[in-house]
C-alpha cells in the first residue's frame, strides 16, 4: 500500500479516534492504522466514566473541552451517552470533610453537597455508616463496550480510511512504515497507549512508563432501585488529582492505610458505573509492571465482591464477566506529549483518565500541530 493523507493516526483507541474525528471535522484526509482487527484496547476495558470534575490542571481543561464532543459524537455515531453526573458516598466524617472542602473550592455549579438523607433517597445503598455525599452534575458516562467501536464505524462510514491488522513499525518525516508498506502523512499522531514503549522506548524509560493492570467485573445485584449514575467512594478521594490538595485528604489516606492495609496493598479503588442493560461495572485494583503478568489473583475479585455486598446491602451478586484491564501509567504525570520526529506527535495518556480527557486533548493536539483553529463546537460555547 502507498497512499497519502493529511493525517495518519496510529492506534484506534479513543485517543486515536478523537484525533481522527477532529482532523476529519476540519476537512482533512485521514487514515487510522491499528495492529488489532477492532477496537479492543483500554478504550473498551474501562468504566466509560468521563469524571470531569475530579480532574485538575490541563486534564480538567481537556475534560471540560471534551464534554460537548462526547455528546456530539454520541448523536452522530449513535452510541449511548448519559449526562448522569457522578455521586460520591462519604462513610466517615473525614471523607465528608473532603467533600465539604471540594464543594467550597469548586462552587455549586460543579459540586452539590448532600446530607445523609438526601444521598440515601438518591442511591440504592445500605444506610450503614453513611455520613453524606456529593453530586458532580457535569460528569458524563458512555458504554465503553460500544462507544469507541461506534466512533470507528462512523468515521469509516464518513470517509476515514482504516488499516486494521496493520502494525506501524517506524517513522520518518512524512512517512509511516507499517507491516503492509508505507503511508505518506502530512502529520502523524502516534496514539498507541502503553505500547509507545515498543516504538519509542527512550521516552517510556525516561518517564518510567508501566502497564497498569486492573481487576474489573460486570455484574447485576438485586438493588431496591437502579443506580442513577457512576458512584465514587472514599477510595476515590485519594486517587483523583482534583482532590489532591484538599487538607482533609491526608486524614482519609492515613485512616484507609491503617484500617485496610490489605486493600491499600491491592491499590483498591472502589467505584461503580451502571450500564444501559442494568448491569454495573465494578472495580478496581492496580498492579504496575512493564510487561503485564497474564496471571490475575482471585484476591482482587473477592475484595470487589465483599465491598459491593457491604455497600449496597445485598447478599447476592451475579457476575457476568471478569477481566483484566490495562492502561498506561507513569509516576507523577498524566500525559506524554512529544514530537520525536518532525511532524510525528506522540500522544499518550499516562494514567486512567483517557476516556475523560481524550476529546479535548486531541483537539488541543490537532491545533498545536498547526492543523486548524478552535473547533466550531468549542468556538460557539
Ligand atoms: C480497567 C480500566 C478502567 C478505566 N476507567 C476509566 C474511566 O472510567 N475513565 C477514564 O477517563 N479512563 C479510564 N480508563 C483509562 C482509559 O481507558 C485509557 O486512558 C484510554 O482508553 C486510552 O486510550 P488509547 O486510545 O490511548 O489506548 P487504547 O484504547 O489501548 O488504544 C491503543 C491502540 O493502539 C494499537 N497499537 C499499539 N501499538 C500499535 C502499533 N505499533 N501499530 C498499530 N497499532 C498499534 C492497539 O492495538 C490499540 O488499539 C480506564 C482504563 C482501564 C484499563
Amino acid at each position: 500500500m502507498t497512499s497519502t493523507y493529511d493525517v495518519v493516526v496510529v492506534g484506534a483507541g479513543v485517543v486515536g479516534l478523537a484525533h481522527a474525528y477532529h482532523a476529519h471535522q476540519r476537512g482533512l484526509t485521514v487514515a487510522v492504522v491499528d495492529h488489532a482487527d477492532r477496537v479492543a484496547g483500554a478504550s473498551v476495558q474501562n468504566f466509560g466514566h468521563a469524571c470531569i470534575t475530579a480532574q485538575s490542571g490541563a486534564a480538567l481543561q481537556y475534560a471540560i473541552d471534551g464534554h460537548p464532543h462526547w455528546l456530539e459524537l454520541a448523536r452522530k455515531a449513535d452510541f449511548w451517552a448519559a449526562e448522569s453526573g457522578t455521586h460520591c458516598v462519604a462513610r466517615h466524617e473525614d471523607e465528608f470533610a473532603v467533600l465539604e472542602q471540594f464543594a467550597e473550592l469548586r462552587g455549586e455549579e460543579q459540586v452539590q453537597l448532600l446530607d445523609r438523607t438526601e444521598l440515601l433517597n438518591r442511591l440504592p445503598i445500605a444506610d450503614t455508616d453513611v455520613v453524606g455525599g456529593m453530586y458532580l452534575p457535569l460528569d458524563l458516562q458512555v458504554d465503553p463496550r460500544t462507544a469507541a467501536p461506534a466512533i470507528a464505524r462512523w468515521l469509516e462510514g464518513s470517509g476515514v480510511d482504516f488499516y486494521w491488522r496493520t502494525a506501524a513499525t517506524s517513522f520518518t518525516p512524512g512517512v509511516v512504515r507499517t507491516s503492509r508498506g508505507e503511508l505518506h502523512a502530512g502529520t502523524t499522531f502516534v496514539t498507541v497507549n502503553h505500547d509507545i514503549d515498543r516504538l519509542f522506548p527512550e521516552y517510556a524509560e525516561r518517564d518510567g512508563l508501566t502497564r497498569c493492570r486492573l481487576h474489573m467485573l460486570r455484574a447485576t445485584m438485586p438493588l431496591r432501585a437502579p443506580l442513577p449514575s457512576p458512584l465514587f467512594t472514599g477510595w476515590s478521594l485519594v486517587r483523583y488529582s482534583g482532590f489532591e490538595n484538599l487538607p482533609a485528604v491526608a486524614d482519609v489516606a492515613a485512616r484507609l492505610q491503617a484500617d485496610y492495609p490489605g486493600y491499600v496493598e491491592l491499590d483498591l479503588h472502589q467505584m461503580y458505573t451502571p450500564q444501559p442493560d442494568g448491569s454495573i461495572l465494578m472495580g478496581d485494583t492496580h498492579v504496575r509492571e512493564i510487561t503485564t503478568s497474564p496471571f490475575q489473583s482471585e484476591d482482587g475479585f473477592e475484595v470487589l465482591l465483599t465491598e459491593a455486598k457491604s455497600l449496597f446491602g445485598v447478599d447476592r451478586i451475579d457476575v457476568a464477566e471478569r477481566w483484566q484491564g490495562t492502561y498506561c501509567s507513569a509516576p507523577g504525570s498524566e500525559f506524554l506529549l512529544e514530537q520525536p520526529v518532525d511532524r510525528v506527535h506522540i500522544v499518550t495518556v499516562t494514567t486512567g483518565i483517557g476516556m475523560t480527557t481524550s476529546m479535548g486533548l486531541a483537539e488541543a493536539s490537532i491545533i498545536d500541530a498547526g492543523l486548524g483553529d478552535t473547533h466550531p463546537l468549542t468556538a460557539t460555547r
